[in-house]
């Protein structure tokens, strides 16, 4: 992967340099998570026709807030009043929506695009492009995942039907949480309405 090249993309770092960054924010289990996520976003980019560049980039970084202690997360919050909704909804929906800041303001990476799904790759949006897409499913199906139902949602990302791996998805993951009796962002309910709508109900 040493042709991947970040530059167009306002990212000043070799993939080399940006894997070492990553590396030291994140357990070596979740590291390998990541990588795991590049390689089938990648896979998914040749699918749909997405540079392969951006979808790098975006996946080496998608969980690079995971890591962040809860009290940098609500210090974050305090010091922008509009995040306080998120507040209640802890880690699962800080580490994406606010990880994209830090993303921005730690490694100066301004890409709107690359950021956008980095914010949304644990809800999913109702607009989402591609590189979105990609992303969001590319971490729910990477090798390394195994649960009843993952198969099913890697066949239809592997066969042109993005829209409907996301809505199977949505409906998994709303079904598992609600199993474990978590709290739901309501914004995930709203993602959830409109891609089974897509789908047809
Ligand atoms: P990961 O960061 O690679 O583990 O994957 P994600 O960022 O996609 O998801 C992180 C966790 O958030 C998973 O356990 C999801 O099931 C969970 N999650 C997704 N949507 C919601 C939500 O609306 N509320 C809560 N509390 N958790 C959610
Ligand atoms: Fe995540
Ligand atoms: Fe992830």
């Amino acid at each position: 992967m040493s042709a991947l090249d970040y530059k167009e993309y306002g990212a000043n770092y070799s993939r080399e340099e940006l894997v070492k960054i990553v590396a030291k924010q994140m357990s070596e289990k979740r590291f390998e998570h990541v990588l795991r996520v590049e390689e089938t976003a990648i896979k998914l980019a040749k699918i749909y026709h997405v540079d392969s560049n951006m979808v790098s980039l975006a996946a080496l970084l998608h969980d690079y807030g995971k890591e962040r202690p809860d009290k940098d997360y609500l210090k974050l919050i305090e010091e922008n009043p509009k995040y306080q909704s998120l507040t209640p909804y802890g880690n699962n929906i800080w580490h994406g929506i606010l990880g994209a800041l830090l993303v921005r303001d730690e490694l100066q990476i301004e890409n709107e695009e690359v950021l956008h799904a980095i914010k949304v790759h644990t809800t999913g949006a109702i607009f989402m492009n591609l590189l979105d897409k990609i992303i969001f499913i590319a971490d729910y199906i990477e090798p390394g995942r195994s649960f009843q139902g993952i198969d099913e949602v890697r066949d239809l990302a592997y066969s042109g039907k993005l829209d409907e791996a996301i809505a199977l998805s949505l409906v998994q993951t709303l079904q598992f949480l609600i199993k474990k009796r978590q709290i739901i962002f309501p914004y995930t309910i709203e993602v959830y309405n409109h891609f089974v709508n897509l789908g047809g109900n």
